[in-house]
C-alpha cells in the first residue's frame, strides 16, 4: 500500500519519474530492511549520507549551494515515500526542512557557501534552539542572552528537548539580544552556533522510549563570531514564525504512522474482515484532504510566503490522525504492540503508541495550535 496518486497535482511526469527514482533507492538500501514508525525521530547519519550523495537533501536549492533545483512538489513526493518506507530520516530531517530553507532566505552569502553544500551532502546535521527550561509555548518569553562584545556575542543560557543536539553540528538558537518589556517579540535574533564550540554543556535527557533523542544545552560564556548571527539583529521573532510554518506543515505531521497502517492492511489481507476494512477506509479517508492541503501549503512555501495558519491546521489535524492510527489499532483490534517483537506489526505499533504523545507537543502543542487557528478565524 504505497502512498497512492490522490491528488491530480502528483500525475505530472517528473514527480511520477522521481517516485519510481526514490522507491528504487529506498528498496536498495540496507536500512529499510527495518522499518521505523516515526521514521523522522531515528537517527542514521549514515542513511542521511547515502541519500545526500544520491541527491535528496537540499533537493530544491539552487546549484551553486549543491542543492538540486527541483520543484517543491518533486521534494515532497521524495519526503511522502521516505516516510512511507520507514526511513531513519532524523540525522539531516532539521537541515533539510527548515535550517537549510532559513539559510537561503535570511543568510549571508557566506553563511550559505560555508553549510548549505554540506547538508546537501548529508554531512551536516542541524538542531532547533527554541524552547527553553521555562519557555517552550510562550516562546517570546526565551531568556537565552547573546550580548553583542566587539567582535562578536557571547551567549549564556539555556536550552531544552533539543532534538540530536549530541548528534548534530550546528544548532540555530533563538537568543534574547536586547531588552523591551512592552513588547517582548523585539529583541530577539537568531544565531547559528556550532556545537563543538568551547563553553557549550550538551546533557541528554531520555524519552519515554527509552531513547536519547533530547538534549539540555548550557552556554556559558560561549563565544561565537558576529558573523553567526543570522538574518538581522532583532528580527528573529519574525524569521521563526517563517521557520515554524516550514515545521508544522509537512507531510510528516500525517505519514509517521503511515507504515504502520500499511503493516495492517498486509495483516488485514491475509485475513480480510469488516471490520478492518472499515477502519483502513476511515484512516484513508481522513489521510487524503490532510494530503492535499499539506501539499498546497509545500507549493506556497515554495513560493516564498509564510501560510503560518494553514500549517497550524495541518499539524492539528495530522497529529489527531497520527495518535488515533494507534489508539484505534491498539484499543480494538489486534494483538499486543511489544517493542522487541520480532513481529514487524507488533513492533510497529509499540514504536507508534511510544511517541504518539509527542506528536501533539513537538512543533506547538495541541492548545497552542488551537489557538492560532481560532485567531485566525476571528474567534478570539
Ligand atoms: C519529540 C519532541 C521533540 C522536540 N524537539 C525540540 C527541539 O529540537 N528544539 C526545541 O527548541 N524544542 C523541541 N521540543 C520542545 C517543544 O517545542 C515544546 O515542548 C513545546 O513547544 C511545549 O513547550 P513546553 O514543553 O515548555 O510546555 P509548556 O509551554 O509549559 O506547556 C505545558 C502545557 O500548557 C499548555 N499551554 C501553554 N500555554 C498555553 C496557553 N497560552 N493556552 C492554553 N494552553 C497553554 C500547553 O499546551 C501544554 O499542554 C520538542 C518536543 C518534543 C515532544
Amino acid at each position: 500500500m504505497k502512498t497512492p496518486n490522490f491528488d491530480s497535482r502528483m500525475n505530472q511526469p517528473e514527480l511520477a519519474r522521481i517516485r519510481a527514482e526514490i522507491r528504487e533507492f529506498l528498496a536498495n538500501d540496507p536500512s529499510i530492511a527495518k522499518p521505523r514508525a516515526d521514521s523522522w525521530s531515528h537517527f542514521d547519519a549514515a542513511f542521511s549520507g547515502r541519500l545526500g550523495r544520491a541527491g535528496y537533501i537540499g533537493m530544491t536549492w539552487p546549484k551553486r549551494y549543491g542543492g538540486g533545483e527541483r520543484s517543491s512538489l518533486e521534494r515532497y513526493v521524495v519526503i511522502e515515500e521516505l516516510l512511507a518506507a520507514g526511513a531513519p530520516a532524523a540525522a539531516h530531517w532539521i537541515a533539510d526542512r527548515q535550517t537549510g530553507p532559513q539559510l537561503l532566505r535570511f543568510g549571508t552569502e557566506a553563511q550559505r557557501q560555508q553549510v548549505l553544500p554540506a547538508i546537501a551532502r548529508g554531512e551536516c546535521f542541524c538542531s532547533i534552539g527554541m524552547s527553553e527550561p521555562d519557555s517552550g509555548s510562550d516562546l517570546a518569553s526565551v531568556r537565552t542572552r547573546a550580548t553583542r562584545t566587539g567582535d562578536g556575542w557571547v551567549i549564556n543560557g539555556r536550552k531544552i528537548w533539543t532534538s540530536y543536539a549530541h548528534q548534530s553540528h550546528y544548532v540555530l538558537m533563538l537568543c534574547r539580544t536586547s531588552d523591551n518589556p512592552a513588547a517582548r517579540q523585539q529583541g530577539l535574533s537568531q544565531i547559528l552556533v556550532p556545537l563543538d564550540v568551547a563553553g557549550l554543556t550538551i546533557r541528554p535527557i531520555i524519552n519515554m522510549a527509552g531513547a536519547h533523542d533530547f538534549n539540555e544545552l548550557l552556554f556559558e560564556d560561549v563565544q561565537v563570531p558576529a558573523d553567526a548571527l543570522l538574518g538581522s539583529e532583532g528580527k528573529g521573532w519574525d524569521q521563526v514564525i517563517s521557520e515554524l510554518a516550514f515545521e508544522r506543515s509537512g507531510p510528516e505531521r500525517f505519514l509517521s504512522s503511515f507504515v504502520l497502517l500499511e503493516a495492517f492492511a498486509d495483516l488485514a489481507r491475509q485475513q480480510p474482515s469488516a471490520e478492518s476494512a472499515t477502519l483502513i477506509g476511515s484512516m484513508i479517508s481522513r489521510l487524503v484532504p490532510l494530503r492535499g492541503m499539506s501539499m498546497s501549503i509545500a507549493a506556497r512555501l515554495g513560493q516564498g510566503e509564510s501560510p503560518n495558519f494553514e500549517a497550524a491546521l495541518v499539524k492539528e489535524m495530522g497529529s489527531l490522525f497520527e495518535q488515533d492510527i494507534g489508539d484505534r489499532l491498539l484499543g480494538e483490534i489486534v494483538p499486543a504492540a511489544d517493542p522487541t517483537s520480532d513481529d514487524k506489526f507488533r513492533r510497529l505499533l509499540a514504536e507508534a503508541v511510544l511517541h504518539a504523545p509527542s506528536f501533539s507537543i513537538r512543533g506547538g502543542t495541541r492548545e497552542i495550535l488551537r489557538g492560532i487557528i481560532a485567531r485566525d478565524l476571528g474567534l478570539r
